[in-house]
Order: structure tokens, then sequence, then C-alpha cells
């Protein structure tokens, strides 16, 4: 690679525009030069007459004069026309006809050595002959770098003056001819040293107009790269801030329940602050879980795993898990699930439909929550209709923005945390989806959400993952292993709880002393990330494979793992 211009490089990238512009160009500039000649055509017919009237026929010279002022005339009228020509694809045509023109012109000129030369006096021939061979290099300024023109107007010239010389000087004859022939090559190389001058100067200003726009189009890359920066920093302050602020009430109140558990409170008591720490972990559980979602799908993180599926299987399973909770409020979901198949994300889709349905059932009061599957134009369609107390004009956009809610300023944690809608665009985007909000203030609200890539042929659907089947736990043998003494204490009691049999390990030869003494599991939970690099999931496919197989269940903070053998789903 070299930083070289193009020109310097002889590079055809766009030769031939350069070469049409150079050809336009030099055709303007000639013509250009063409509106004067009548007036230098003048002057060199008056040098005539004032050198050789005194020898010759006064009504032959008129003629003479007449005839070359008229040819000068003529190109400088076509000079005016070929002014007006914009078009490159003319050049060509220009430059044809002023050629011909210029070998007229040289030919009207000629006529004079072929009229006056014999009549004249050798003093006079001598002054005629300087005249004829100065006039052709004086061309070359007006052929304007063409060596065709040139060419045309010094051959126009001498070709027919030197045969003329020749008759009055025969032993001169075959000199004289070879001359004017020389010279004629000599002015045409002149002319096209300065062709190649004026094409370079073109390729130069290509080249310079290449640079600009390359230097433009990079500077619009960097303002938008620093705007994109600023909102984005804007955006993490922002959810900093309130974060910080969710975060730091619950944890408050939990540091004052603590210190009621610890003063031996009523059993009365104890009911109800386990209630209340039950919906305080929740409410963090879900906080914690919406910024890690939110932190990886805009750290590019989250690539969304695209595979057929079925909107419609997808949305209804979202709907039976939600129909509880819209049945304690009185609401009635209906579902009207066209079969649509399309390929994308099931876990993203599966995420966008759930909340939200459950914003829309938790803001409606009375009446109804509609969700619609569809398809149209190649497009699926999701609709979440309710009848619930909409949201005003102004507010449309913002709900969007994270932690952004209408009516929490109190920042009331039972009416959700802010991310539904911040995460429902994110993934939105990531899955090409259009979202689409109707709403008003009393008169509900519908989302409606179009992604692309729907299938006609819905024959290779992905297989429906089989529900969760409810009943006992008691007896599963369960292996538990995590370095985190408190999370194995805790998990122990809650599985034992359940009635399941548990044997913890905080390290893998613990494990691995659990399943050489009692064989594979039912179950085994792994945290992904375990001490001195060893590896969840890894230790279970270990594991798999010296035991056969047997469930696992991989419990992890992370939002990303390089190492993670299944696909990467939100958090939560
Ligand atoms: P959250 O629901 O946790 O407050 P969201 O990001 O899901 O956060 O929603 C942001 C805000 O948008 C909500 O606080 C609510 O005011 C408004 N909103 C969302 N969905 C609806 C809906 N279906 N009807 C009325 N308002 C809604």
């Amino acid at each position: 690679m070299t930083d070289r211009p193009a020109w310097q490089e002889g590079k055809e990238v766009d030769d031939y525009n350069v070469r049409q512009e150079a050809s336009l160009e030099l055709v303007k500039l000639h013509a250009n030069m063409l509106k004067r000649m009548p007036v230098i055509q003048a002057f060199l017919i008056l040098s005539f007459w004032l050198l050789i009237s005194s020898s010759i026929s006064a009504r032959q010279f008129l003629a003479w004069g007449t005839l070359s002022f008229s040819v000068e005339c003529l190109r400088a009228y076509y000079g005016a026309q070929a002014l007006k020509v914009t078009e490159f694809s003319l050049a060509s045509r220009e430059h044809r006809r002023f050629t011909l023109l210029a070998t007229l012109a040289g030919g009207a000129i000629s006529v004079s050595a072929i009229l006056f030369l014999p009549v004249i006096t050798v003093d006079q021939r001598a002054a005629v002959g300087f005249l004829l061979t100065g006039i052709p290099a004086a061309g070359v300024a007006v052929s304007q770098a063409s060596r065709y023109i040139i060419g045309g107007y010094a051959l126009g010239i001498l070709v027919p003056a030197s045969l003329a010389w020749g008759q009055v000087y025969p032993d001169q004859a075959y000199g004289m001819f070879g001359l004017a022939i020389v010279y004629s090559l000599v002015l045409m190389a002149v002319a096209a040293d300065n062709e190649k001058m004026v094409f370079r100067s073109i390729a130069i200003r290509h080249e310079r107009d290449r640079v600009v726009l390359e230097l433009e189009k990079s500077n619009a890359e960097v303002r938008e790269a620093m705007s994109k920066a600023e909102r984005s920093a804007q955006a993490r302050a922002r959810v900093l801030a309130a974060a910080s602020h969710d975060l730091r009430q619950p944890l408050q109140a939990l540091s004052v329940y603590s210190a009621i558990l610890a003063a031996n409170p009523t059993p009365q008591t104890l009911t109800e602050v386990g209630h209340d720490i039950d919906q305080i972990v929740r409410s963090l559980g879900s906080l914690l879980g919406g910024l890690l979602d939110l932190s990886r799908l805009s750290s590019d993180y989250y690539v969304p795993e695209k595979q057929v599926c079925s909107l419609d299987k997808i949305v209804n399973g979202v709907c039976s898990e939600l129909q509880t909770m819209a049945g304690e409020k009185g609401l009635e979901l209906q579902r009207f699930l066209a079969p649509v198949a399309l390929r994308t994300d099931a876990v993203a889709l599966g995420r966008i439909a759930r909340n939200l349905i459950e914003n829309a059932i938790k803001y409606t009061d009375a009446g109804a929550v509609t969700v619609q599957t569809s398809s149209a134009g190649g497009m699926a369609i999701l609709t979440v209709r309710d009848t619930g107390k909409g949201i005003p004009d102004a507010e449309q956009v913002r709900i969007f923005e994270e932690f952004y809610q209408v009516d929490n300023p109190g920042r009331d944690r039972s009416l959700g945390v802010g991310l539904g809608l911040a995460i429902v665009q994110r993934l939105s985007e990531l899955l090409n989806g259009k979202i689409v909000l109707e709403s008003a203030p009393g008169q509900g609200s519908s989302f409606s959400i179009s992604f692309p890539d729907v299938i006609q042929d819905d024959a290779r659907l992905a297989p429906v993952a089989p529900t969760a089947q409810s009943g006992s736990f008691a007896g599963i043998k369960v292996f538990l292993i995590d370095d985190e003494i408190d999370i194995v204490k805790s998990m122990s009691k809650l599985l034992m709880l359940w009635g399941m049999t548990v044997h913890a390990a905080e390290s893998a030869s613990t494990l691995a002393q659990h399943f050489h003494a009692r064989g594979k599991p039912d179950l085994l939970i792994a945290d992904l990330r375990l001490g001195k690099g060893e590896h969840g999931a890894a230790l279970a496919r270990q594991f798999r494979f010296q035991y056969g197989d047997f469930p696992v269940l991989i419990i992890t903070g992370e939002t990303a793992s390089p190492v993670a053998p299944w696909p990467n789903t939100p958090t939560s």
C-alpha cells in the first residue's frame, strides 16, 4: 500500500473521468481564446498589408483578408457555442470541430503565400517568411494544449506555404517542405506536453476532492462516535444514579430487619418480617437482573441466537405463566394467537412478550389484556393491548428510558423498577424489531412489535421445550458445588427443606469424592465460576463423561462467560 496520490501512481481509478474532464477543459480553454482571434487576425492582416502593399494588388489582398478574417469569425462563433457545453460526452465532438476549423484557418493564412510570394520583393519575402513561421508558434498558445488543433493549424499554414516557397525557389523546395513537417511535429510535441499538464492538474484536483470527501466522512464518523459515547456516558450516569438509590433503599431496610430478627421478635412479627424480607429480596433480585441484562445488552455481550421458532407458542407459554397474575387482579387475559414461524432468538422474544404482558396486567385495574400474534408483509407481529390507565403522549418516548416510570416519584419498588421497557427496546433492536405504541390516558395502551424473517414453512420448528412438571422433590439426590460458603449453606438448607438429599461441596475434589462414594446424582447444581480457575460447566461435562448422563443446573451471577457451553440467555 502507498499513500501517493493516484495521478502519480498512474492508477486507473477514475482515469476515464479525468480524461473526459480534461478533454472538456481543453475545449473550453481553446474556445475562450477563439473569442479574441478575429481581433488578432485583423492585426495580422494589417501587418501583411504594411509589409507587402507596395507590391500587390489591393483587390487580391482584400479578398484574402476577407477570407482569413471570416474563418476566424467562424471560429469565434463556434468558440462561443462551445462555452455553453457542459456535458463531458460532447467534448470530443467539439474538439474534432475545432481541429477542422484550425486547419481551415491555417489554410486561409497560407493562401497569402500562394498569392503573394511570387510577386513581392526579396525583402518582403523574407518578412512574410518570418511571419508565416511565427504564426504557428503563437498558435500553440491559442490551441491550449491540443496537439491535434495545433497540428491542423501549423500544417494548414506551413505545407501550402512551403510548397509556394518551393515554386519561387525550386532548389529550396524539399528542404522547406521537410522543415515545415518537422516544425509542425515539434509544435505538436510541445502541445502534447501541455496536454499532460492539464491532465495532471485535473487528476490532482480529483485527488484533492476525494481526500476532502474522505476527511469530511471521517469527521462525521468521529462526531457520530463522540456523540454516541456522550449519550451512553449520560445514560450510564443516569442508570448509576437511579440504581444506587434503588439498591441502597432496600439494603437499608434489610439491615433494619436483621436488627429486628436479632432482638427475638414475636412469632407474629417474625412472619411479617419474613414476608417483607421476601418482598425486598425479590425486588432486589429483579433490579439486579434488570441491570445485568441492560449492561449485557448495552455492551454487545448478548449475541442473538437465531433459530426457527414459533411466536404463537412462545407467547402462549408466557400467557399461561401470567394467567394467575391476571386472574388475581380480576382481568381477562385474552389470546388471539395465529401461528407465526420466524427465524429469531426465542429467549429474547419470550422476554419481550413477558415484559409487555406483565406491564399490561400491572397497569390495568379492570377489563382485559389482549395478546395477539399475526403476520403481514413478511413481518411477525406481536400486539399486547390493555384497557388500563394509558400513557400520555408526552411520556411515550421517555418510558423506554432506563428507570423512567410515569407515576412513581417516590420510587415504590412494588410498582416495578423501570427497566422493563428499556430491556424490551434493546432486545427488539437486537432482533431488528420495530415497536409501535398507541395509547391515551384512560383509554388503555397497545404495544405492537414487528419482527422480520418470517418463514412460511414451519415444519422445521424447534421442538417446544417440555414444561416443568410439578411434583414432590422428596428423596431426590442432589450434588451441590459452589465456592461461596454462604451459598452452599443457604441452598443446602432450602433444598433439604424441599425434601431433597443434598451433598454439598466447595471444591472439585470434594465433589469427586461424592461421585466416587454415591455414584451419579439425580441433579447436579454447580456454580459456573468456581475458585482456583475451575469451571462448573467443564466439571459437569467431565463427570458426565465418567459416570453417564445426569441433569445439570448451572448457576451464575455472570453476564457472559467465554467458556459457557450453553447459549447465552438473559439472566432473568
Ligand atoms: P416498570 O414497569 O418497572 O415501571 P417499565 O420500563 O416496564 O418499568 O415501564 C416504564 C413505565 O411505562 C411504567 O412505569 C409505566 O408508567 C409505563 N407503562 C409501561 N407499560 C404500560 C402500560 N401497559 N400501561 C400504562 N403504562 C405503562
